[in-house]
This record gives C-alpha cells, structure tokens and sequence, in this order.
C-alpha cells in the first residue's frame, strides 16, 4: 500500500482517519498533533559506530509530549458521545494534555497528580488550562485507583491510557516512524511508565504491516528506570522510586499488552538506573541539541546499555521515542548542570571568564 500526503498537517485523527475507529467530522478536537521529526543521530558515533539511530522527537507536540496523539482521540470521543467533563490520573504529561484539549472542546477537566512529585512545567499547563488540579498524598497508582472509582458512578470520561482511545491516537506515532523511514526500524526503543505508548506503538506497526505499508516490524525495546521497574521484577511496586517521574509507576495499567508487544516482537523490557538517564538525557541536550524530559532518556539510556552488551549491530536501524520536552522539567535541567557564572558587567572579566 502506497500512501502519499498532501497539504498542510490536519492532526493525527484527519491524517490517519481510515486507521482509527470511526468519529464524526464535528467531535473532532485537535490542536493539530502529530507529524513531530525524526531526527538523525549525529554526534554519538564513538558510542554506536555505524547503528543508524534516529530519534522522534515527541516533545514537539503541542502540549510537549506524545500524550497528545491520544488525547486528541479520547477527549474527540468524549465530546462526540455529549460529555462535559474528563478526569485523569496522571505525573504530569496527562494532565497537561487532558486539560488542553478540554479547554478547547469547551469542557471542564479534573486532573489528580501525586503531591511533589510532578515537574514544574507540566503542573503550570494543567493550572493556565483551567483544570481542576487535586494534588493528592499518594502515588500515581494510588490516583489512577480513585479515578476509576470516580468514573464508575458520576458523570466525567476517563482519559487515562486505559481509555482505548488513547492507544489508537498514539500508534499513529508508529505510522510516521514507518513513512518517514519506508520501513520498520529494527528496533524501537522507549521509556516504560503506565506501559500504554509501547502498547500503541506495537498495534501500529503490525497495523502497518498487516495492511502492506511495512513489509517487516521491529524489536519493541521498553526500559523502566530501576526504582520503578514492575514489569522487570515481575511484580507491582509498592513505593516506586526514580527522578524520572513520567514514569514513576509501580504498577502499569497496560502491563499484560506490555509483555504481549515484548513477546511477539521478540523485544526487550529491561531497567536503567537513575544515573544512566541523567547520563543519556545530558548526551542528548549537549551532543545533539535535543532537549528531552529526564524519563524520555530511559529509551536512549536503554540503547546505550544494549549496544555495550552486543545485542545491537552495525547496519541496524533504531529509533529512539524521546516522549516529552525538556522544558518540562527546567528544574532537573538546572540542578543537574554546572551553575551559570556570576560576572561583573566588565568586557576584560568577560574575556578572561570565557578563556581568551
Ligand atoms: C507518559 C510518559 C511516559 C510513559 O509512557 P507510558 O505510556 O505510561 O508507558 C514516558 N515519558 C513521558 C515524557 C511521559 O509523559
């Protein structure tokens, strides 16, 4: 199957319309999500040699992260079927994202986060998109199990990724890897919190596959950080611990279709430390200008430990999902780098400072 694009970008939902359930043309609520880079590895060959490794930059998304791909669907669902309100438990790129949309679609959103525990940027989209933010002393698992509750018996649409929905929007990003590419990579790497993006991306691919546009799929590679790595140790995790608080998720709602897109695509879920992301999230800032959130580094941290054990080789195609954008998180950036220099407003200090 040939598929050619015309015009300007319409939003995951007009672009992909015949792979999505069927919605009508006025439910649609899009702030034209989708179509973010794949962006080519350029100053990280002593660690890759010849890997052809791309990154899909997610954090280009209108609210910053991949979470729009399915928001856009969930909250177009909820409008077509007359709700007036969503809730979400979320760390933080959820309620971002469920809260846009909602103000777009003219609805009321609630949005329940773990208290301390989500990124400034993201608590600061939820509050200006006019969401009710209930910060909550507990996990994010412990919210997700009152939101369920919450929507057993009142009047609000759930717009966690166990909204099937959501998982339709976001395989679309699955699609673009494929078009962009003309083919599948060999293997697709990406971080692993509540499990529903490596979820999305493996429908897509064998949708795909099934339907011609990709003759073959790839190795889904998910990583955990360690401190909150359920699906590693095999069972949920009490009190799950990590810096990276996109996923920060001790017990993944998505985690049996997790190890399904592991299985049969012959994959990997496996765990990085705290230290490797910080280390692959500052590789990327400073190598190839790409400023990811510190749980988007999990994938690249992810490759860099697989590469060093042999699994990858030279000629391999891999991508890398980067989930959200750095800004996100300008605390993690700034506390995790050298501090700026105090100088006098002097040319001579400048010069001497700068080292001529
Ligand atoms: C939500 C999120 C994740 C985790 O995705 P899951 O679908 O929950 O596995 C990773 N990174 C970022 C930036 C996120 O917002």
């Amino acid at each position: 199957m040939q598929l050619t694009r015309k015009g300007l970008w319409a939003g995951i939902i007009n672009e992909f319309r015949e792979f999505l359930p069927e919605i009508g043309d006025d439910a649609i609520v899009t702030l034209l999500e989708g179509n973010t880079p794949l962006i080519e590895m350029a100053n990280m060959k002593d660690i890759f040699g010849d890997i052809r490794l791309l990154f899909k930059f997610e954090g280009l998304n209108p609210t910053g992260s991949f979470k729009d791909r399915g928001m856009t669907f969930a909250v177009s669902k909820a409008k077509e079927d007359g709700a007036k309100a969503v809730i979400c438990a979320s760390t933080g790129n959820t309620s971002a994202s469920a809260s846009a949309y909602a103000a777009k679609a003219g609805m009321k959103s609630y949005v329940l986060v773990p208290e301390g525990s989500v990124a400034l940027g993201k608590l600061s989209q939820a509050m200006m998109h006019g969401a009710l933010v209930l910060q909550i002393k507990g996990n994010f698992d412990e919210a997700l199990n009152i939101v369920k509750d919450i929507t057993k018996n009142y009047p609000v649409t759930m717009v966690n990724s166990i909204n099937p929905y959501r998982i339709e929007g976001q395989k679309t990003a699955a699609f673009e890897v494929a078009e962009h590419l003309g083919h599948a990579p060999t293997y697709h790497f990406l971080p692993v919190g509540n499990a529903g993006n490596i979820t999305a991306y493996w429908k897509g691919y064998k949708e795909y596959k099934d339907k011609g546009v990709i003759s073959s799929l790839p190795k889904m590679m998910g990583f955990q950080a360690e401190g909150a790595a359920p699906i590693v140790a095999g069972h949920p995790i009490e009190d799950p611990q990590t810096i990276a608080t996109a996923i920060k998720i001790g017990n993944p709602a998505s985690w049996a279709a997790a190890l399904a897109a592991r299985d049969e695509s012959v994959g990997v879920i496996d765990s990085v430390t705290d230290e490797d992301i910080l280390e692959a999230y500052k590789l990327l800032a400073g190598r190839e200008g790409l400023f990811c959130e510190p749980a988007s580094a999990a994938g690249l941290a992810g490759a860099i430990r697989m590469k060093k054990e042999g699994v990858l080789n030279d000629g391999d195609t891999v991508v890398c999902t980067l989930t959200g954008h750095g800004l996100k998180d300008p605390n993690m950036a700034i506390n995790s780098c050298p501090k700026p220099l105090k100088v006098a407003a002097d040319t001579k200090k400048i010069l001497k400072a700068m080292g001529f």
